[in-house]
């Protein structure tokens, strides 16, 4: 029984559609704004050590993921059924799969990179990804593809470009247009100004669509979940979780801490008994972007971290630095793979981990940005990017969490940084007591 009209569908597709669409400026805009803050604010070595701290938590984090994921196999069927349907991967070699990667990055065309990427990968995966109706396909499978097959159609009637913009390759684009911005002084000032009000309006947006959109999609599929024979798909979205949380829960208690108390030398737990706060305000927001005024106030007061330094690597942070996302997106990215049935070579895994890490950069600071940016792991190692749509049902509570992580990695950084550029902050104290005694 279909629980829900064409109409009401194409309805909440065509939110879907608005909300990537946003997001996507959102996060556009906020790649310029947080590597134009990089260039002009701080001195180059504080900002190299953020750099540094950001680049190497991120990846031990989505090495964490993806070794879970590995492990726990979340989206591998247990019955014998599902095990003879592997093995008809679509043809993308390895070598494909990593120049696709560069070629991706480096479009010939910005405007063109909006709108045909994606499109011809589609043709060739879609007949061989999506055997809706086949015999030897199970009911539960048959339901995810059917589900899946009907919001991409509703997609292509409202324009197929959401689904063709060629992200990575805009957020190369970002990134040397910020840090071009960043070195204009002055005259770079009013793009600032610009992408500075944008990045408000789009965040503003994006919460209000955000609001009623996760629902939508979670009745769209419950309605279809209704109608299956098995619960196979509960048993692999909870070990989903499970494997999302867990890693998420280790990055937090051992691989940041211990990172933390080898450079500082401090107790790691007291400090993030000090952003408890912000931890809770994450949890309660999504949006590590609007937890900042929160962050700010628990680093400086209860951790004693230097204003100078918390003003540019927590905002800094909160944009490009987001150790949860990118655990996340390798989880997830691998949990599609494993329910598509397709086998993942060494070279995808390792596409996979720069790609999480890519999109993590990408991915803003406000609720569900990392799903919008999965995008660009998917697609890089052949995956439809419509399959996003299997793990939405579940992104409201995974997000808390994974911001959460966010935030405390800002939090950690900003703390280490500190440390590190003890020399440089007291030099800088005692050049402006000099200019105080000799005005
Ligand atoms: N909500 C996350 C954040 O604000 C981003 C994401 O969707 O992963 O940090």
């Amino acid at each position: 029984m279909d629980m829900m009209g064409n109409k009401q569908r194409r309805v909440l597709n065509i939110k879907a559609v608005l909300k990537r669409n946003w997001l996507l400026m959102s996060t556009i805009v906020s790649v310029v704004l947080g590597v134009a803050a990089l260039d002009s604010e701080v001195s180059g070595k504080i900002g190299l050590r953020a750099v540094v701290y950001y680049f190497s938590t991120t990846i031990i984090a989505v090495v964490l993921g993806i070794i879970l994921v590995m492990t726990i196999k979340p989206g591998v069927s247990q019955t014998a059924e599902h095990i003879d349907r592997a093995g008809t991967p679509p043809n993308v070699t390895t070598v494909d799969t990593l120049l696709d990667l560069l070629r991706n990055m480096f479009p010939e065309n910005l405007v063109q990179a909006c709108f045909q990427q994606y499109k011809t990968k589609r043709k060739e995966l879609e007949p061989e990804k999506l055997p809706v109706n086949s015999s030897t396909v199970p009911p539960l499978t048959t339901t995810i593809m059917t589900v899946m097959e009907n919001i991409t159609k509703d997609y292509k009637i409202v324009g197929t470009y959401s689904d063709g913009i060629n992200v990575l390759g805009l957020i190369v684009f970002c990134v040397a247009f910020g840090l071009v911005i960043g070195k204009m002084g002055e005259k770079g000032r009013i793009l600032l100004d610009f992408f500075d009000a944008l990045n408000e309006a789009t965040m503003k947006l994006v919460q209000i669509i955000m609001c009623y959109m996760p629902v939508g999609i979670l009745f769209l599929i419950a309605a279809k979940i209704i109608e299956v024979e098995d619960w196979e798909i509960f048993r692999k979205m909870g070990l989903y979780m499970v494997t999302v949380l867990s890693g998420l829960a280790i990055h937090a208690t051992v691989c940041l801490p211990l990172i933390f108390f080898v450079i500082v030398r401090k107790n790691p737990y007291t400090f993030t008994l000090g952003m408890a706060q912000a931890l809770v305000t994450a949890l309660m927001i999504s949006s590590s972007s609007a937890t900042l005024p929160v962050t700010f106030r628990c680093a400086e007061e209860n951790n004693c971290i230097d204003k100078r330094i918390t003003r540019f690597v927590l905002p800094v942070g909160a944009t490009i630095n987001m150790d949860g996302t990118a655990l996340y997106e390798a989880v997830a990215a691998i949990f599609i793979a494993q329910l598509n049935d397709y086998a993942l070579d060494v070279g995808q895994i390792v596409t996979i981990s720069i790609t999480a890490t890519v999109a993590s950069i990408g991915a803003a600071g406000v609720p569900n940005a990392g799903l919008v940016t999965m995008v660009i792991v998917l697609t890089a190692v052949g995956l439809p990017a419509s399959d996003v749509t299997l793990i939405v049902a579940v992104d409201w509570l995974l997000d808390r969490f994974r911001t959460m992580i966010n935030v405390l990695g800002d939090a950690y950084g900003a703390g280490i940084v500190q440390k590190l550029s003890k020399r440089e902050l007291e030099r800088m104290d005692l050049t402006s007591d000099m200019d105080v005694a000799n005005p």
